[in-house]
């Protein structure tokens, strides 16, 4: 099975289908099965990880490091500083928790996890310190809004952003009226989260449907759907290995144009704008 990739702005490549990590780390005794379910993803190519200090504060991170231990310079890791954090300072301090936790000694991605009080030039000003001192390879945000993303670009390093973390996925459209087509004007991949819904969409009927004439699941329909667009990158979290196979599968998945209108009529794509939604 071939992998397939998003290119950041720059043109470096990125897997288009990565593994999410939200809600692991909680239970230590899940640890090692959580920690093997990971380790099979990069198996299968899924060599986009994605956590954050938040998670399980900091317990994600953790595993992630034990899971990428021995493999780390195969791995896409990206990683996200809390805004109560992002500070000029507070960036710095948070970004050296996240390397020593994740037992590394670079993020490939790390992201402004939502806005908060802090000024956005401050934090762009810290990840661009953290850049220069080779601790991050790129930055960027999430759920960013356009006018959010508007207010980035104007600031003297804002271009630099390298991607944008939403949430996207068949019943949560309303990026493809503006968000999507001002990020993708600007080569700006979206990082598309909770693809799955957390698994809600997956009872849909009109989705069962299709995958049943599919021969698939409606979670491979699901994901190879976010996938059929140009710059998008999804990832999924799944700590059963036999959904990390299941979710593999879905690159092998072709939607046809009549299968993209009959989802179309299922899950309607967004004739006015609406605020970014965010989990
Ligand atoms: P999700 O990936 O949409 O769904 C995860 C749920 O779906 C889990 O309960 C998982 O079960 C289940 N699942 C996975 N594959 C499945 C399959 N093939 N069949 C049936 N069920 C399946 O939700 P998410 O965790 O919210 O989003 C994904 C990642 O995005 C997160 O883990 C996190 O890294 C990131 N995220 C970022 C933000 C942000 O603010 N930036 C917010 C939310 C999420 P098992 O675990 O039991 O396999």
């Amino acid at each position: 099975m071939t992998m397939r990739f998003v290119a950041l702005p720059g043109g470096e490549r990125i897997p288009a289908l990565g593994l999410g990590t939200w809600m692991m780390g909680e239970r230590a005794s899940r640890g090692q099965e959580i920690e093997d379910a990971l380790r099979l993803g990069l198996d299968l190519g899924m060599t986009l990880i994605d956590t954050a200090e938040m998670y399980a504060d900091g317990g994600a991170e953790e595993l992630v490091g034990r899971a990428i231990s021995g493999r780390r310079d195969r791995v896409f890791l990206v990683s996200k500083v809390s805004p109560s954090n992002a500070s000029r300072k507070g960036t710095r301090a948070a970004c050296e928790r996240s390397l020593k936790r994740l037992g590394t000694d670079r993020l490939d991605l790390y992201l402004l996890h939502w806005r908060g009080g802090v000024p956005l030039a401050e934090t762009v000003d810290a990840f661009e310190e953290l850049r220069g001192a080779g601790k991050i390879r790129h930055w960027g945000v999430s759920n960013f809004d356009v006018g959010d993303m508007e207010e980035l670009w104007a600031l003297p390093q804002g271009p630099g952003c390298a991607a944008n973390q939403v949430i996207y996925n068949l019943g949560r459209r309303g990026i493809e009226f503006d968000l999507l087509p001002a990020l993708a004007k600007r080569h700006v991949p979206i990082m598309a989260y909770s693809p799955l819904e957390q698994g809600r969409l997956l009872g849909q009927i009109g989705l069962r449907e299709l995958a049943r004439r599919h021969n698939a699941t409606p979670a491979q329909i699901a994901l190879a759907w976010v996938l059929h667009r140009e710059g998008v990158v999804a990832i999924p979290k799944a700590a059963d290995p036999r959904h990390v196979e299941e979710n593999r599968g879905a690159l092998e998945l072709k939607l046809s144009a009549a299968d993209l209108a009959e989802l179309d009529r299922v899950f309607p794509p967004p004739r006015r704008r609406s605020a970014l939604e965010m989990l």
